[in-house]
């Protein structure tokens, strides 16, 4: 049986990036990826910050530079944000991850694409795992496994880890034909559009090229019933009248952290684990971030002769100290969010809708860590601190 330090399981950002650390530090790492062809399908909208652009390695081209955007809320009020700097990144998520998985194998781990794993055992201090490729059932063994295998994870499921509290399912397309700013992005809501979530519409560069699409909790039904509602709404036929799809994307984003990410010489990273970001679903910069700590984490052990007095607690700490608190400030504003009326949604948008809280916003404003302008824009909007008060007490009695 083939036998490694590492075993990560998925291909994607995640691992990838945990098997490029490991790799570059001299691990001796396998990745099992379950697709033919890393990034494929598309489940992601491909819109990064520049920060995470380099965190990744900055190895796919940038399709378009993002410097702001038009909100819209359910009755069409609408909230125009423009910074002169690039806020966000559009990309090619396939090319990204390959990116990530060519340096990981020029780094020296061996991957290996077609290969899903289909059981995972522990027995004395290791663990065992089984694949399938079009070769045939295989086996290998290893000293540490990463659960990289994004939402509704198999490792996950596999041990004794907790499950996502709150599941959301996308549906969109990459198309041309759209007539839509350069360099901004427009963010729909309501009830019709995306309930409990937004609809959004990606410029991809010159030419009309657009990434449009949305995501609602899994309790709301089928996103592409919504999708089709969508191309419909006036505030798309707007953007999209002469819009055509090339391809259509779906997939699942598992939102609030797990309570452990790991289980004695095992850890979950990105997906896998639900660190995507409540307010906007984007994962690839907490994939890539946790990834770092993991990798780092798991070497030390493997350094200490796996007789480090903490196992991978340092991960999972990083992970309560990083990721946890915003990660939960998010979940918290979601739940209100999801219950408010349109009224309610609409009062808070006249309310955030003034120019010094505007300004806070474009220049504050990271799609990384979209919590942190909140205390600024109380500031500077305090009507909204006692209007959330009222929510609050209102909500309780509900
Ligand atoms: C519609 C939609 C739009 C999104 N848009 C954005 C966006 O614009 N920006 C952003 O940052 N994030 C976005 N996301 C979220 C983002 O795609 C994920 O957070 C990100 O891909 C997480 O990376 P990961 O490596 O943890 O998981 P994944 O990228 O899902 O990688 C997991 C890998 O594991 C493999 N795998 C699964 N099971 C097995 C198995 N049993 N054996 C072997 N391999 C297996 C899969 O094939 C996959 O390649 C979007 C998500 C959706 C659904």
């Amino acid at each position: 049986m083939e036998e490694h330090d590492v075993v990560v399981v998925g291909g994607g950002p995640a691992g990838g990036e945990t098997a490029r650390l490991l790799a570059e530090k001299g691990i001796d790492t396998l990745l099992l990826e379950r697709g033919d062809r890393i990034g494929e399908p598309i489940q992601c909208a491909g819109l990064i910050s520049p920060r995470t652009y380099e965190l990744g390695g900055s190895s796919c081209k940038i399709l378009n530079r993002i410097k702001g955007g038009t909100i819209y809320s359910p009755r069409g009020q609408s909230i125009r944000l423009y910074s002169n700097k690039e806020k966000a990144y559009v990309i090619d998520r396939a090319e990204f991850d390959r990116g990530i998985l060519n340096k990981a194998k020029a780094a020296g781990a061996v991957l290996k694409t077609g290969a899903r794993v289909v059981e995972v055992k522990q027995a004395n201090n290791r663990y065992v795992l089984k694949y399938v490729t079009k070769d045939g059932e295989k086996q290998c063994g290893c000293n540490y496994l990463v659960g990289a295998d994004g939402s509704g994870s198999f490792i996950r499921k596999a041990f004794d880890f907790s499950t996502p509290p709150e599941t959301l399912l996308g549906y969109g397309s990459h198309g041309h034909g759209a007539d839509i700013p350069k360099d901004e992005l427009i963010i729909i809501t309501g009830e019709q559009v995306a309930p409990g979530f937004f609809a959004w519409i990606i410029p991809e560069g010159e030419d009309g090229g657009a990434r449009v699409g949305l995501c609602i909790p899994s309790t709301k039904g089928a996103p592409v019933s919504y999708y089709r509602k969508l191309m419909l709404h006036p505030i798309t036929q707007k953007y999209l009248a002469d819009y055509k799809a090339d391809k259509f994307i779906a997939g699942k984003i598992e939102l609030g952290l797990l309570d452990r990410c790991i289980s004695e010489r095992c850890a979950l990273v990105g997906d896998s684990g639900a660190m995507a970001k409540p307010v906007s679903g984007g994962g690839v910069y907490p994939a890539l971030v946790a990834a770092k700590e993991l990798a780092t984490n798991i070497f030390e052990e493997i350094e200490a002769k796996h007789s480090g007095q903490n196992g991978l607690e340092n991960y999972q700490s990083f992970i309560d100290r990083k990721l946890r608190p915003n990660i939960s400030r998010a979940m918290s504003g979601r739940k209100i969010y999801q219950k408010l009326t349109i009224e309610e949604i609409e009062q808070a948008f006249s309310i955030v809708k003034k120019e010094r809280v505007l300004d806070h916003i474009v220049k504050k404003g990271d799609i990384d860590n979209p919590m942190d302008i909140i205390p600024g824009v109380i500031l500077r909007a305090p009507k909204l601190a006692s209007f959330g008060l009222s929510i609050l007490s209102s909500l309780i009695k509900r």
